[in-house]
Order: structure tokens, then sequence, then C-alpha cells
């Protein structure tokens, strides 16, 4: 039997065509479970015959698009953002109170049915009585940042690394590939992410290309396999590192926070000059090589007026992208610059993305624009620090995070590091979303999950309370949700695949 093409009365973002989901890379591991990209599409949950009660779903939110659609969004679900005709709002509306099906098919509402059983598949509707939560995929990557030198060729005023000339030695290297492997076979894991960094990794690449065979002589005779990204400041990419990195496919992240000044006002040189054009010269010496490099932005006070300049250069070059907020530690906070005022990040952030309004990128944006928050996939914790992230430093020493390297639990040497790293009580402690203050109630809290412990603990002294950051995320977020509206609003049109029900019925 022919099936038909979907009617757009429901459209989702698995209706985008050639859509990539990208892990958004950056100091942080924050990938949680979408290392697994089988593991976060979402499944419409058909019930056929339907159930003969059907009510709202409670505490959607809901707005409107320009052109009389709406969109919503279940933060109990992982169903993401659906963008809904009038036709299928009106029916959302009708089911306020739980209600009979069949009294919503009338002539006035021709084939409610279908869009009904659309509605219930993607947890808009459901039965009364039934509660919603959304299912936390586990971690399936053991992600380790790889401290390859202590060196650094940059000055950026926001860096937590007190830099000195220690690289790591081979010998350490290869026991800590050694470590990861059997800590990922002991505790389940079926990947293991290498993070080179440093200080400026490049400056150690012979180490970087000699782990990174090691790691995959390693992963061709085990069940765990591994993928390798080197964090760069970009500046030092010749074509000959670009083509090696290529060849042994090695991807990278390269930081930039700006076009021009606003990029070199915070990352400059050892002797005080730009590095703006150096990083712009690098970057197009990877795309060069076939290398699509990563961007990862940090915003603070000087470059957030800079970001529309920034993002235009990103689109135009098809980059994906991630954007942190600063975060003070003990050797910026001399820095006060960089502090950005509340009102300031919210009136230029919005700007920046309304900017990203008139030229949408087909992929999503979901986890890569309001700091830590990740729409894409839901969790309760924001990061894998003291969980599923090992952060070795030169001498194999292991802490929970990048910017606690200086505070190390356990080393590569011990017999089972990553449990001494979740049941340590020193330093960091990376409590659920569920038990920090101020989170439990809040609509957000599985997309946010309560912002960066440690950026947390040094305003507030406590680890169980929300970010502060957390107004500026609660004014941020509706506006991802909205860019994420009408990038399905914009590239799901191009879909021709038959919808869920439709698909069931046949
Ligand atoms: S604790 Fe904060 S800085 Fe450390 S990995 Fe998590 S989000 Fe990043
Ligand atoms: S930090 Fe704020 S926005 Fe984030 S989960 Fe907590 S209360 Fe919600």
């Amino acid at each position: 039997m022919p099936i038909a093409r979907a009617l757009p009365d429901l459209m989702h973002r698995q209706m985008i065509p050639h859509a990539e989901i990208f892990t958004a890379d950056c100091d942080c591991d924050c990938s949680l479970g979408l290392d697994d990209t089988s593991t976060n599409t979402f499944v419409p949950g058909i019930s056929v015959p339907l159930p003969a009660q059907l009510q709202q779903a409670p505490g959607l939110y809901r707005d409107q698009l320009s052109d009389g659609r709406e969109f919503v969004f279940n933060p109990l679900s992982a169903a993401g953002v659906i963008v809904l005709t009038p036709r299928a709002a009106h029916l959302l509306d009708s089911f306020a109170l739980p209600q009979q099906i069949a009294a919503t098919d009338t002539p006035q509402v021709s084939g409610a049915h279908a869009v009904i059983a659309q509605l219930a598949a993607y947890d808009l509707l459901i039965e009364p009585g039934r509660e919603l939560m959304p299912i936390f995929q586990p971690a399936k990557t053991l992600a380790a940042w790889l401290h390859s030198t202590n060196d650094c060729n940059l000055r950026c005023s926001y860096c937590y690394i007190r830099k000195t000339a220690d690289r790591m030695s081979h010998e350490v290297g290869r026991h800590t590939i050694d470590m990861l492997f059997a800590s990922a076979e002991q505790h389940g894991f079926s990947k293991v992410k290498l993070k080179f960094s440093g200080g400026e990794a490049l400056l150690n690449l012979s180490l970087v290309l000699s782990l990174n065979a090691y790691a995959q002589e390693k992963a061709a005779i085990s069940s765990v396999s591994v993928q390798s990204l080197v964090l760069s400041n970009g500046i030092a990419i010749s074509a000959s590192t670009a083509r090696k990195l290529r060849e042994q496919g090695i991807g990278i992240c390269i930081s930039l926070d700006g076009i021009g000044a606003h990029h070199d006002a915070e990352r400059r040189l050892v002797n005080g000059g730009g590095s703006f054009v150096y990083v712009q010269r690098g970057i197009q010496t990877l795309l060069e090589a076939g290398l699509v490099p990563t961007i990862a932005i940090t915003v603070s006070e000087y470059t957030l007026d800079g970001l529309p300049q920034l993002f235009d250069y990103l689109l135009d070059l098809d980059l994906p992208f991630t954007l942190s907020f600063y975060r003070e530690h003990e050797q910026s906070a001399c820095e006060t610059h960089l502090r950005f005022g509340e009102q300031h990040i919210i009136a230029a952030l919005l700007a920046a993305l309304s900017h990203i309004e008139q030229r949408l990128p087909r992929r999503s944006l979901l986890e890569s624009l309001v700091d830590k928050a990740n729409f894409l996939a839901a969790h309760d914790h924001t990061c894998a620090a003291g969980s599923s992230y090992l952060v070795v430093d030169q001498h194999g020493q292991i802490a929970k995070c990048p910017m606690e390297i200086e505070r190390p639990i356990t080393t590569i040497f011990a017999a089972d590091p990553l449990h001494e790293l979740r049941s340590s009580v020193i330093g960091l402690q990376n409590v659920s979303v569920d038990a920090k203050e101020g989170c439990q109630s809040c609509t957000w809290r599985y997309w946010c999950a309560g912002g960066c412990p440690v950026q947390t603990y040094r305003a507030t002294g406590r680890y169980d309370i929300r970010s502060p950051n957390c107004a500026i995320y609660k004014a941020l977020f509706p506006a991802l949700l909205r860019l994420e509206a009408l990038r399905i609003a914009t590239f799901a049109p191009e879909y021709s695949a038959p919808n869920p029900v439709e698909r069931a019925a046949a």
C-alpha cells in the first residue's frame, strides 16, 4: 500500500535531512549520553488504538512563531521542540482537561485523530494520571584530558593553567592509555575519548600522534573504540600538522573568542601581541587539509558585543561551535574586566541569537549556545566531572576537572583510578540537579542541570545550589528553543518520509 507523504501538522528535528549532530567539545565534558547518536534519537510512542482519554501534558513550554505556527517543548520528555500548525495547536488546546478522543473528531477538524495520535506520540498529550520523566542515557564514553604539555605559546587572560615547560612523557602517556582502556572495560564503557590538551597540545605533537597511534592499536584488539581530538589555540597549525592530524583521524577544537580585537583582547601571544590572524590562518589551513575544526568560544564582558560578527564568520565557514561563559578562578580574579554584567550578557546574547535567526544553520545549536546547558539530551548532571571524565596531568596525576588540575585525587598507577575519582569527597562534588536548592522545581532542570559545579562553588561556597548564572540561563532558554523551532520550520518541509502514525497504519 503506498504511504502518503507526511502532513506537517507536527514538525520535529528528526524530519530535517542531513542535519548532523556534533558533540560540543571544549575543556569540559558535557556530552553525557550524547556520545552515541543512536541513543539520542527520540522514538515516538505510537499507541494503536489510542487510550480512551487524553489530556495535555502538564508544564509544556509554548510560544508563537511569526507565521502563525506555534512551537512547544515538553521539559519532561525527550521529544524535543515540536512545531505545530494552528490546527494542531488548537487540538492540543482542546485537551486542557481530560477528554474523550472521539469528541474532538468533528467535521470542523478533519483528520483530527491522526493529529491527536501524533500529539500523543510526541508526549504532548498523555493519558490522565501518567507521569512523564525523561530517560537519562548513561554515558558510554570514558573521556580523558591528556595534559600533553604545561607550556603554551599564548597568555590568555582567563587561563587557569600555571604554565611551566613540563611535558607529558611517552611513558606516562602510554600508561595513561593502558589505564583508560582497562577502566573502560572494567566499568562498562564502549568508547574512550582522548582530549589532547595543555597548555598548547600541539607544542607536543609527536606525543599526540604516537599516543593516538598506540590507542588505535589497543582499540583494534579490544571491544572499546577510541576517538581522539586536540584542544588547541590554533596559532601553530602548519599544513604538515593539519595533514598528520587528518591522516590519523584526530579531530581538533580551536578556541576563538571574536574577530580581530575582540579575540586579541583576551588571547594574547607571549609577547603581548594579538593572536587572531594566526588562528584565522590555522583554521584556513585545517579546512584546506579537509579537517573541519569545532570552535570553542569563551564569552566575557569585552567579547560579548563581538558575537554577531563572530557568528557571521563561523556560519560563513559552516563551522560547528560551542559557547561557554567565562568562569572566574584564582589566577583570573584580578582580571575584573572579564566579569560580565547580568543584564549585559542577557541583552548581548539575545541580540546574537536573533542575529543567528537570519541565517540558520542546518545543524542544531541546542547544545552550543547557552554555556553548559544541553537541550539535545535530558540529563541530571551538568558534566561528567567526577564520574566519567579523568583529567590526567603531565605527571600522571588525575583530577576531576581541568579547573582542578592542581588538585589531584589519584594517579594513573592506582588499581582503579575511576573508582577513586568517583568516591572522592575532596574538591568538586558533582551533585544531581534534583539535589540542588532552587533547581528542584525549575522547568529547565533536566536540560540545564544547575550549571558548572566549580563556578557555583566559587560564587556560593556550595555545590548543592543553583548556578550564579541562573537568571541568565532562564532568560536565554526560550530564545534557544525559538531558534530550534525556526530551524525545524525552515528545514523540515524538505521532509518526505511518512510520519510515524502513517507508518504504523501501513
Ligand atoms: S565542573 Fe565545570 S569546569 Fe569542570 S568539567 Fe564540569 S562544567 Fe566544566
Ligand atoms: S540553575 Fe537555574 S535554570 Fe538551571 S536548573 Fe537550576 S534553577 Fe533551573
